[in-house]
This record gives C-alpha cells, sequence and structure tokens, in this order.
C-alpha cells in the first residue's frame, strides 16, 4: 500500500487492514458472470470519487492475490459535470426567446391580420427583441469561444488610459441618469498611457458599468474610479450601492450563465455572459479581476491592468 492510497482510503499500512474494510462499500459483479481479467467500480471517500480497479496476479490458492489501482478521478468527474451543464444552460437560453418567437409568430399567424394594429406593432417589437437576444447569446458565446482557444485576435495600440475612461463613463452617463443613478469618475488627469486591446477594454468595463446600473434601484449612486498601485499596475474600479449579491453566490459569478436572480437578468437583458467574457478578457491582458459584495449594500469589481504589455504579444 502506498501512501497515496492511504490518504485517499484513510487507512494506514500498519493497521493491517482487511479488503472489506477498505472496499466493503465496492459494488463488485456477480461470479455468475464469467471469467474477467479485471473488474472496475467507483468509491467515494471523503468527499473525492475513486474508481477503483482489481486485477488478480499469480495462483489464486497459492501465492497470487488480487492488486488494486486506485484513480482520483474527481476533477474529470467536475469538468464533465460542467460541460454537461454548459450545454444545458446553452439550450435553454436560446429555447426560452425561440419559444417566444414562436408563439408570437403563430398568433400573428392565427389572426391574419384582425389583430389590431397597436397589437401586431407590440408583438413584432418583441419578436424583433427576442431575436435580438438570441443574436447576443450566440455573439458571446463566440467571443468566449475564441478566448477559449486563443483565437482573439486582440489588436493591441498605445493609448491615453484617461481617454479609455471617459469614453466608458460618456457613452454611460445618459444610461445611469435615465435610472436616477448619480455616476461620477475619478481618475487622476496625469494617469500614464497603456498598452492593449482599448475597443475591448472599453466593452468590459461598459458592460461592468452596465452591470452597477441594472443591479442598482433608482436613484443610486455609481462611481468609475481609477488609480496606478505602482508603476505598471492600473486598478480600475466600478462601484455601485445597489442590491448587492448574496455571500454564496459571489464565487460562481464569473462563471458561465451564473446569475443571482435569472429572471431579473433576463428581464434587463442580460446574457449572464457579461462577467465570464470580462474575466477572460482581462486575464487575456494579464490581468485580474474580483468582485466584492454585500446584500443590500452594494458591489464593487475591482480590475488590475499591467500598462506596459509589449505591442505585438496578446
Ligand atoms: P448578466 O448579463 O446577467 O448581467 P453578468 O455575467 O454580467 O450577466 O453578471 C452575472 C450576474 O451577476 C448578474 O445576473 C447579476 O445577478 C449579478 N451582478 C453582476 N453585477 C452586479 C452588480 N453590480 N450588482 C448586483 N448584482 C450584480
Amino acid at each position: 500500500m502506498n501512501p497515496a492510497t492511504e490518504s485517499y482510503l484513510g487507512v494506514r499500512f500498519e493497521d493491517n487492514v482487511t479488503f472489506d474494510e477498505m472496499f466493503g462499500d465496492l459494488a463488485l459483479p456477480e461470479k455468475s458472470e464469467g471469467r474477467r481479467t479485471y473488474l472496475q467500480n467507483e468509491i467515494t471517500r471523503y468527499g473525492r470519487i475513486l474508481t477503483v480497479t482489481l486485477a488478480p496476479y499469480g495462483a489464486i490458492d497459492r501465492d497470487g492475490g488480487v492488486m488494486a489501482v486506485i484513480h482520483d478521478i474527481t476533477e474529470q468527474r467536475k469538468l464533465d459535470d460542467a460541460r454537461r451543464e454548459f450545454v444545458a444552460n446553452v439550450s435553454h437560453e436560446l429555447r426560452t426567446p425561440l419559444t417566444n418567437i414562436r408563439s408570437y409568430t403563430e398568433t400573428l399567424m392565427d389572426a391574419a391580420g384582425d389583430l389590431p394594429r397597436e397589437t401586431e406593432v407590440k408583438f413584432l417589437g418583441i419578436v424583433t427583441s427576442e431575436a435580438e437576444r438570441m443574436a447576443r447569446i450566440v455573439t458571446d458565446l463566440l467571443t468566449l469561444s475564441k478566448l477559449d482557444y486563443n483565437q482573439m485576435d486582440l489588436r493591441f495600440t498605445h493609448f491615453s488610459t484617461h481617454a479609455m475612461l471617459e469614453a466608458v463613463y460618456n457613452a454611460m452617463v445618459l444610461n445611469a441618469g435615465e435610472q436616477g443613478h448619480s455616476f461620477k469618475m475619478e481618475a487622476p488627469d496625469l494617469l500614464p498611457d497603456m498598452n492593449g486591446d482599448r475597443e475591448r477594454l472599453e466593452q468590459v468595463i461598459v458592460n461592468i458599468v452596465s452591470n452597477a446600473i441594472k443591479y442598482t434601484p433608482h436613484g443610486g449612486h455609481i462611481t468609475l474610479a481609477a488609480r496606478m498601485l505602482d508603476d505598471r499596475r492600473l486598478e480600475i474600479t466600478v462601484e455601485d450601492d445597489g442590491m448587492g449579491i448574496p455571500k454564496d453566490d459571489v464565487p460562481r459569478l464569473f462563471e458561465r450563465f451564473y446569475r443571482v436572480d435569472k429572471a431579473r437578468s433576463r428581464e434587463k437583458g442580460g446574457t449572464g455572459l457579461g462577467l465570464a467574457i470580462a474575466k477572460e478578457m482581462v486575464e487575456a491582458h494579464h490581468g485580474s479581476i474580483r468582485l466584492k459584495s454585500e446584500l443590500d449594500k452594494g458591489t464593487k469589481v475591482t480590475i488590475l491592468l499591467p500598462i506596459d504589455l509589449p505591442l505585438e504579444e496578446p
């Protein structure tokens, strides 16, 4: 018995344990199933999933025995589960708008011109916005897939950090105003220029500000701030005093399609992919992103980015 076995099974070699004490709950096929060269099944120990493969050696009546090889497949199982969950999510996310489109077009067709004009226009509006939602989901998925395969053509340029933040501010200030929020930007004029894909970074920050606007009840306060932590690290924060996020949900927010309140996010036009893309994009810039939140108090997203990446290398 090697040390890994001891720790997987929680037994000690010195204790002289029996086969049943180690593998008592390992389900094995009935004898009648014929001769096999090996047997394999799974057991769970201390929250880990182990496969046990048993193979006989030597003659069973003399000197022989059975060798057990144990594999920890916990991580693999987690990946498989994540993949399955992802496919289920994609299907569900696309099916919801599709179902809506179908029911509205069917109604329009059945009524064949008998509906009042305003109703028709309203239904067609819903069909258009559901089709737009599907297009957004597909675009976001393609972006993620390109990031996954490192095929995102990032176009690195040298640009003014302050100008980029100002562009985000200008793009969002009207939107924030419409929701009755006060939105301010706190960034010194003297921020150094930086290298990166300006358009993509801008999009990431716009998304995060747009979350702050969406998930803050009317009349909130939102701040976009930036400062240099040292010569080469830029810190950008977006802070709101909105609805916040329950503690248990925070660690999962960067997962694809993860949303605290699915209905609310959909109603606000969200795809549940914004933060996942933000994370990948920031990491493609060798940076990091964090989110801190307190329920009913507010949320703060912090992005750290190096400003001196080489221009040719993404
Ligand atoms: P969505 O498209 O749904 O906004 P995101 O990936 O951008 O997707 O965000 C994931 C989820 O995180 C959102 O559905 C929302 O529940 C939560 N969230 C993100 N930002 C905030 C925020 N500033 N305040 C409260 N909840 C937020």
